[in-house]
């Protein structure tokens, strides 16, 4: 039997670890496994220490901060649970007990605020417009001297949307608030620089671009009050207690360092290929999220297919080897609309009919094309079933749409 064609289509969800990554990775698991706590006890300790301040050097220069301002995490969603549940442990003012967040965050982000509900802190969502884009008088208007932090998701790992942070940070530092940003699905794909923008905490991960899972960092810059949220030891400055992750600290170091420009113009050339070959073919789509690409993650494409349920065309593109998701990925078993489209203003049918591809750099024209036939086919057959088109064709022919 031929092998089935897999084309990975869900790179904002995760992405395949580059093999010089891996290569990379195995010294820390064959030779040197010794822990960076024992750097001062001996050689081993001192190899394992020297992986995780490369690591840092390497990370923190790409966001212009200083190295030990780089706490490493388990991921983002851990690093976004330090940010806010860290700032909030750490907060001497009993007068600044609100925390604004957001309508597109994602759950870390969205449920470490409402946790901070139970310690008497109140939680404000600002409204995004119809591309996903916070609305800047809303922001100001809610941002005041009783707010503690402000935490706005950089890039929209669903609809990749790109904010303005140096233009949030202007409103949120005017007030003396903190500023956080969940960076995850946008780090290496856009230039960040936090003393630029004014950032006072940054989420990453690195299974995001081609590092392993299970590691990420939080940006604190300095003298920014955060407390450790977990009870342990004093490593990573005291922010975060465990054994580091060595191996996966220096994948993740690996994987920024060797990230390059010509990548991403390829998946940003494909993306766009994507795109264009899409609207040429199949009729009745719509964009989901920015217009203008360059304010947009360069590997993200989210598109509604008229009178489709966006989890049929997903089972169906899966049997064609297809890999895409609809909504939100931790929705997409429960068959509820993501909590991200429906803030854009858009009706249940379009966030329903809504499904996100990921690219990444190991993807060809002939995948996108591929993708493309099978997507058209797929969108077809359905839609020569779908009782809603049968309605909408009834009301045109009676005149009443
Ligand atoms: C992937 C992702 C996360 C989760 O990151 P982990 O490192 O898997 O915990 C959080 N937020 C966004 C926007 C993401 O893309």
């Amino acid at each position: 039997m031929k092998t089935q064609k897999r084309i990975y289509l869900d790179n904002n969800a995760t992405t395949k670890v580059d093999d010089r990554v891996i290569k990379h990775m195995t010294t820390f698991f064959r030779n040197d496994y010794a822990v960076a706590s024992s750097q001062f006890s001996h050689t081993p300790g001192i190899k394992a220490k020297n992986a995780v301040s490369e690591a840092r050097h390497i990370i923190s220069q790409k966001i212009n901060s200083k190295t030990d301002e780089i706490i490493f995490t388990s991921g983002a969603t851990e690093a976004n649970n330090l940010a806010i549940k860290g700032t909030a442990a750490a907060n001497k003012d009993p007068k600044r007990k609100k925390i604004i967040i957001s309508r597109i965050e994602d759950f870390s982000v969205l449920n470490s605020a409402k946790n901070l509900e139970r310690s008497g802190y109140t939680v404000q969502q600002v409204n995004v417009d119809n591309e996903g884009f916070v609305d800047m008088e809303h922001l100001r208007s809610l941002v005041d001297e009783k707010t503690l932090l402000v935490s706005i998701i950089y890039g929209n790992h669903e609809i990749g949307t790109i904010q303005d942070i140096k233009a949030i940070s202007k409103i949120t530092s005017e007030k003396g608030a903190l500023l956080h940003s969940n960076a995850a699905a946008v780090f290496m794909q856009k230039p960040i620089d936090i003393s630029d923008e004014g950032i006072d905490l940054l989420s990453i991960s690195s299974h995001k671009i081609h590092g392993p899972k299970g590691v990420g960092a939080l940006f604190v810059k300095k003298e920014t009050p955060v407390k450790k949220i977990l009870d342990g030891g004093f490593q990573e400055f005291d922010l975060r207690p465990g054994t580091e992750n060595v191996p996966g600290i220096a994948g993740f170091g690996k994987a920024v360092e060797i990230f390059s420009r010509e990548d991403l113009d390829t998946v940003s050339g494909l993306r766009a290929l994507l795109y264009k070959q899409m609207r040429a073919k199949i009729k009745g789509i719509k964009l989901n999220g920015p217009e203008d690409f360059s304010r947009r993650i360069p590997n993200n494409l989210n598109l509604s297919f008229d009178y489709v349920e966006g989890e049929s065309i997903v089972l169906h593109l899966d049997m064609r080897g297809i890999a895409v998701i609809t909504g939100s990925a931790c929705f997409s078993r429960a068959l509820q609309a993501s909590h991200i489209l429906m803030a854009l203003g858009f009706t249940h049918e379009r966030a329903h009919s809504s499904i996100r591809f990921s690219l990444s750099k190991y993807l060809k024209e002939t995948d996108i094309n591929y993708s493309v036939k099978n997507t058209k086919e797929v969108v077809d057959k359905l839609r020569e079933l779908s009782p809603l088109k049968k309605v909408e064709i009834k009301h045109k022919e009676g005149g009443l749409s």
